[in-house]
């Protein structure tokens, strides 16, 4: 099907019609491909596909048709000339990392990127004498300083987690190139229909596909989007080591980029309003939300951002066990760690997700003990707050 409309389609066009798998269009609703190989119709034939002469597929391991859309609608709202999709988002930084990095070489990433990213960087890429210096995202003297003639990769998670913290892409971006090093992002909380990284000057965008753009918590998965060019080492990666994404999951994520658009844009309304709401309420010491007026980077946000997303984070008086006791008291929302799904999560991230840092890094952190985050899922706004309510009730208020 010729798809002129391609070259002038909007966002939500491109998340619903591109990347369809050619021949295909008999099935309203893409196929999915489940099958470890593929076969051909002569031995000439299976020679040039193997060679890369002729375009196909030949094992799952390297390229799949269903894979392939996911890869092809992510590339194209992201803005990226290509992208390589993984098992999971860690597969994905990890791929990363060993495609562009080399023993002897230095990172220099944000410290408060999520917590397997930092163990990837401490426990296993040091192995590998690949060093990393952890800096404060919104410090640009901090990445700036960081930098050394061996530095070829900066990385960073913005907005942070679970403090909302919003780092300057295009700032971040110039200082990686001057010293030659690539900037890639981690847009899990944005997802490219509130931030595209690619156009701000990053070279690499990384997902974990687990959280929104899913979107109901049903699979693993990740992505990597850039050039062409790196995306061809970043698939020679794959081809050889493995960490490639299953069909199945595939199609979940093109599914889910669907809605994505719908679905952000939903989950930042819901996580506004109940912002606002818990800003103005008197057990509430502070709200972290970047969406608010009262936050230090809603300005910075407002013009890399079309909107704020669904993590929002608050910090009652009466330290741990008065936000427990809140966590313990709501009855809608999920207690778990996770995020990026429909349904509200909360969690308490001192004991949680953070709870491995020292005292002195929590306080460095800004990771108090009476913080509560929420994930802000797609139940009505009404009843988010009268479960919050149950929370405070539960403290005695
Ligand atoms: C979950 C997450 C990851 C890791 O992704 P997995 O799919 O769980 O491997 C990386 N970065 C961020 C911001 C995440 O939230």
């Amino acid at each position: 099907m010729a798809k002129e409309w391609l070259s002038t389609a909007g966002f939500a066009t491109l998340a619903i019609r591109e990347g369809l798998t050619p021949g295909s269009e008999q099935e309203h609703s893409d196929p999915i491909y489940a099958t470890s190989s593929f076969i051909f119709e002569s031995a000439e034939q299976a020679a040039a596909t193997f060679s890369g002469e002729r375009e196909g597929h030949t094992y799952s391991r390297f390229s799949n048709p269903t894979v392939s859309v996911f890869e092809r609608r992510l590339a194209a709202l992201e803005g990226g000339e290509e992208c390589v999709a993984t098992s999971s988002g860690m597969a994905a930084i990890l791929t990363l990392c060993l495609t562009v990095l080399k023993a002897g070489d230095h990172v220099v990433c944000s410290r408060d990127v999520f917590g397997s990213t930092v163990g990837l960087f401490n426990n296993v890429l040091s192995k590998l004498d690949i060093s990393v210096t952890f800096v404060a995202l919104r410090e640009l003297e901090e990445w700036e300083r960081a930098a050394r003639t061996n530095t070829k990769l900066f990385f960073c998670e913005t907005p942070s987690n679970p403090l909302c913290e919003v780092g300057n892409i295009r700032r971040i971006a110039e200082v990686a190139h001057s010293v030659g090093a690539l900037l890639a992002v981690d847009n899990c909380f944005c997802t490219p229909a509130l931030q595209r990284p690619l156009e701000l000057g990053a070279d690499v965008v990384m997902h974990s596909a687990t959280k929104y753009l899913d979107g109901q918590g049903r699979v693993l998965g990740g992505a990597l989007v850039g050039t062409h060019s790196l995306m061809t080492d970043v698939r020679a990666f794959v081809r050889v080591c493995g960490p490639s994404m299953s069909p199945f999951n595939a199609w979940i994520f093109s599914k889910g980029l669907e809605t994505l658009q719908l679905r952000m844009n939903a989950h930042s309304e819901r996580a506004q309003a109940l912002a606002e709401w818990l800003e103005k309420h008197p057990a509430v010491v502070n709200v972290n939300y970047c969406g608010l007026v009262s936050h230090p980077d809603h300005s910075l946000a407002a013009t890399q951002q079309s909107a704020f997303g669904g993590v929002l984070s608050f910090e009652v008086a009466g330290f741990r066990s008065q936000a427990w006791k809140f966590i313990n008291g709501v009855r809608l929302m999920s207690l778990t760690a996770n995020l990026g799904d429909v349904k509200t999560t909360i969690c308490h991230p001192a004991s949680t997700t953070h709870g491995r840092l020292s005292d002195e890094q929590k306080r460095a952190a800004g990771i108090t003990e009476g913080l509560i985050r929420i994930a802000v899922g797609l139940e009505d706004g009404a009843d988010l707050q009268r479960d919050c309510e149950r929370g405070f009730a539960a403290m005695g208020l």
